[in-house]
């Protein structure tokens, strides 16, 4: 069989103008590796490695490696030589190359040095071989195993994928009416994803069809809908019912999910996919308003806001996506931000992928592969540097190290740039929109200048405050002024750091999850809790990314860890798996220790859901992406009791 991303063969109508203005849409770097591939001798594979049309250097979401229009116009039309030729000869299957190869190819395309020990993640990743090796092979046994999957979002309905293909009978539930969790709630105008979609997409799954660089929240539901019906996933889900309790009997060596419409479901193992940015948060203000008023994740499909006063209060990364949205429809909009967030250039977020994308996504061999790589690695561990905090570096208030003052340089450059006019920037606006807080503190945003631009707007007015009270007109705010509203949202985000609320989890000996973790959830690389047997949390503690990187890959190696430990439990014919208490306390101290290093346990933040309450931070995961994909591989047996 074919390797899937080897490339269909060219049709023979397809003309080489057809062809080559398919390559004007394309990443040049990308494009020269796929020639990798399809030239025919070493000779020619170095005279593109070591050639001089190669790019110049790598930023994240920046395809074209800085390369000149004439560099890439030089590219395009070699390019074009390399195809025709191979279309010549059929389209054969590629060769394939040695890994050293493939990692030289990586370096060249990241314009530095790859790490060793990346390559296998990468190889892994790309999966240029055609073998989606983080498949679980069938496990003879598994049938005896039923797992219940409590939620269909992007990482339940991977877990789903995963037990079919390893033979586990298994129950998926979910609340909402249809699969996609976050990008089936969060239907605010303006919603999109924020990691670039070629990467922000199941390794298995073909890229060929995203009609924007970041796509917006119609495509991505609609993708998670669509790859629940080609996998089969659809029909294992009970969907419109929320699991309410988990219970685990310590005779039957079951879990027990409660669910919302009165009835039960059994299994031996129970995978809660619930996700972290799930429970809507709205402060507790006093007072009331009359009109409509709604949570982002809650937005009704009926309201309209034409020529409507709104109110918005909050602006962190939903806030600041359904400002530019909603600006032109509204009479007024006022945002009450009571933080300015920081913003990552990234001019393309809004461009849409040119059809000769999805083309050589499909015929040219491994070009979606080498795209998917470009789109990855700029994000892969290396904003972790700028979130170290180095203990000598004064003053800690506005950055952390000196590789975090550069990055605060360049997003305030960034910032400013955009309200300057003639020259100046105007100090009260430049004091008011960049943070005094380190960079990457917070969800650092994805820009293009709509935010600021939208602030510049007459009808829009940016208020640095917070909410005090509701009046049935207006909403009243931290400094007493009153901003008359017929419509208020909230986007003041979600209750991020109560993990698996509002349902009950009971382990061994009647022994209560949320009091067993009291204010410090977490879980052995954020999955397993000792005392709750074969029970695994996806997107649980620590596992959330704020320096890069993607959650479908993080939910991918946590999958992949979840299986190994069912392949364990299935293998040995145990009754179920649980971690070991030394495991579980090992990983949770070395992660608080790490995070307590890093830039979003700064006191100097304010505020933020990074923090709870008592500025303790256990969502995120302070690790090396290689790291927790090498931890996650395969579960370490010592770390685990079969019973
Ligand atoms: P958020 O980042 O927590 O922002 C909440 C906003 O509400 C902030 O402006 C916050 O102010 C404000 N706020 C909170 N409590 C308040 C109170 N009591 N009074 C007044 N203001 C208050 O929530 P979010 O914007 O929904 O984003 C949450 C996460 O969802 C993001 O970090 C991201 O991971 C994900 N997300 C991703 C995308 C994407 O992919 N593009 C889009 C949306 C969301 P302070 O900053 O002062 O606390």
């Amino acid at each position: 069989m074919r390797n899937p991303h080897a490339g269909r063969p060219i049709p023979p109508e397809v003309t080489d103008q057809e062809i080559a203005a398919a390559l004007e849409d394309l990443s040049v770097p990308a494009l020269l590796m796929a020639c990798v591939h399809l030239v025919e001798t070493e000779d020619q594979r170095r005279a593109i490695l070591d050639g001089p049309l190669r790019p110049q250097g790598l930023f994240l979401n920046e395809y074209q490696g800085y390369m000149s229009p004439e560099d890439q116009s030089a590219a395009r039309a070699f390019a074009l030589e390399v195809i025709t030729a191979w279309r010549e000869r059929g389209c054969p299957e590629p060769e394939p190359l040695p890994t050293s190869l493939l990692h030289e190819m990586m370096a060249w395309l990241a314009c530095d040095v790859v790490g060793d020990e990346y390559v296998p993640m990468v190889l892994e990743e790309l999966a240029l071989d055609g073998a989606d090796s983080r498949a679980p092979a069938p496990m003879a046994g598994a049938s005896a195993y039923p797992v219940v999957v409590i939620g269909c979002g992007m990482s339940g309905l991977l877990a789903a994928i995963r037990l079919q293909e390893a033979g586990f009978p298994f129950v998926v539930v979910e609340k909402n009416a249809g699969p996609g969790g976050t990008w089936l709630e969060n239907r605010y105008p303006g919603a999109r994803v924020d990691v670039g979609s070629h990467f922000y997409s199941y390794s298995f799954e073909p890229a060929d069809h995203w009609t924007e660089f970041f796509s917006r929240q119609p495509e991505l539901q609609a993708y998670f809908e669509r790859v629940a019906d080609e996998r089969g996933i659809r029909e294992h889900v009970r969907f419109g019912v929320e699991a309410t309790a988990a219970t685990y009997d310590d005779e039957q060596g079951t879990w027990t999910v409660t669910l919302d419409d009165g009835t039960d479901l059994v299994g031996r193992a129970v995978v809660c996919a619930v996700g972290q940015l799930n429970r809507p948060f709205v402060p507790d203000v006093p007072g009331e308003f009359a009109g409509p008023a709604f949570h982002t994740a809650r937005w009704p499909d009926d309201v309209d806001l034409t020529g409507k006063d709104v109110v918005m209060v909050g602006a962190g990364a939903t806030g600041f996506q359904v400002a530019p949205a909603i600006a032109d429809q509204v009479r007024s909009l006022t945002v009450l931000q009571r933080t300015a967030q920081w913003m990552f250039p990234n001019p393309g977020y809004h461009d849409a992928v040119g059809p000769g994308v999805g083309w050589a996504i499909r015929h040219l061999p491994f070009y979606g592969r080498w795209f998917r790589f470009l789109t990855l690695w700029p994000g892969t561990d290396t904003g972790l540097a700028a979130a170290k905090v180095d203990p000598a570096w004064e003053p800690q208030q506005q950055s952390v190290s000196e590789v975090n003052e550069m990055v605060r340089l360049m997003f305030t450059e960034w910032i400013t740039s955009q309200i300057t006019v003639d020259g100046d920037a105007d100090p009260d606006l430049v004091a008011k929109v960049v943070p005094p807080y380190p960079p990457t503190a917070k969800r650092t945003l994805q820009d293009n200048g709509s935010w600021l631009r939208t602030l510049t707007r007459d009808n829009v007015e940016l208020v640095r405050a917070g909410v005090s009270r509701l009046e049935a007109d207006a909403v009243v705010d931290s400094d007493g002024v009153r901003h008359p509203a017929d419509i208020v949202v909230w986007a003041t985000g979600f209750r991020a750091n109560d993990f698996l609320v509002p349902m009950t989890v009971t382990g061994r000996g009647g022994l209560d999850l949320h009091e067993h973790w009291g204010a410090r959830p977490r879980g052995h690389l954020g999955i397993t809790v000792p005392g709750f047997p074969s029970f695994f949390m996806l997107y649980g503690p620590a596992t959330n990314l704020a320096s890069g990187g993607s959650i479908i890959l993080a939910s991918e190696c946590e999958v992949a860890y979840v299986l190994g430990c069912l392949r364990m439990l299935v293998e040995a014919g145990g009754g179920s798996i649980e971690p070991t208490v030394a495991a579980y306390d090992d990983y949770y101290e070395r992660t608080q220790a790490e995070v307590k290093t890093m830039v979003w346990s700064s006191p100097y933040i304010g505020h933020g859901y990074y923090q709870d309450a008592s500025g303790e931070v256990h969502g995120l995961n302070p690790w090396r992406l290689v790291d927790y994909w090498a931890w996650t591989r395969d579960p370490d047996p010592a770390d685990f009791e079969v019973r």
